[in-house]
């Protein structure tokens, strides 16, 4: 029998359907050019907070249909299914099957609009090992080194997908900002 979407489900990935936060559990190409990019930020004096790297299938699933559901952008009964994970997005009252939903994107910590427009994809670079979420922070304006050794400034700014000379520095090592997804950075930009 199906359960129900809700909490249940965020206790239910985080043991069956776990995500990586370990960059050596990245695709080998992709994972030397972030480690790249990462030793140039920290050497420069910014902190690198990872939040996510490779992310199993199933758990793709219930972040994109939760996403969906909850910000009204499908109905419940529009859901996959998806063999392995026994859910019931359809509660059969439409608020109800929405808080379900929200309770995991909560649960899940998933940004919503405005941060990020995007629901969570099901064919994500993530889940190949191509994408790393993570949060970059520094004070004032650091010297950070591109890929050929020259030494760019770049002022911090809290929205980092507008901090384009930031991703120009990424983009020299291979790691490419996606500009409407705060913390997601992948080998295509996407
Ligand atoms: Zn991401």
């Amino acid at each position: 029998m199906a359960t129900k979407s809700g909490k249940y489900w965020v206790t239910w990935a985080n043991a069956h359907a776990k995500n990586s936060n370990k960059v050596d559990d990245l695709e080998v190409t992709f994972r030397a050019a972030v480690k790249a990019f990462i030793k140039a930020l920290k050497d420069a004096g910014a902190t690198v907070d990872v939040s996510t790297t490779k992310r199993s299938d199933k758990r793709a699933y219930l972040f994109h249909w939760s996403w969906k559901i909850s910000q009204g952008k499908c109905k419940p009964s529009d859901a996959k299914k998806m063999i392995g994970v026994d859910i019931e997005w359809n509660h059969g009252d439409l608020a109800k099957s929405k808080a379900g939903a929200l309770e995991m994107v909560t649960g899940f910590g998933l940004a919503v609009p405005p941060r990020s427009i995007n629901p969570p994809s099901l064919t994500s670079n993530h889940i190949s090992g191509k994408a790393i979420d993570m949060t970059i922070i520094w004070t004032g304006t650091i010297k950070i080194k591109k890929k050929d050794g020259s030494e760019v400034s770049v002022t911090y700014s809290p929205n980092v997908n507008t901090n384009t000379v930031l991703h120009s520095i990424g983009d020299s090592y291979g790691v490419k900002k996606l500009k409407t997804d705060a913390p997601h950075w992948s080998y295509n930009g996407r």
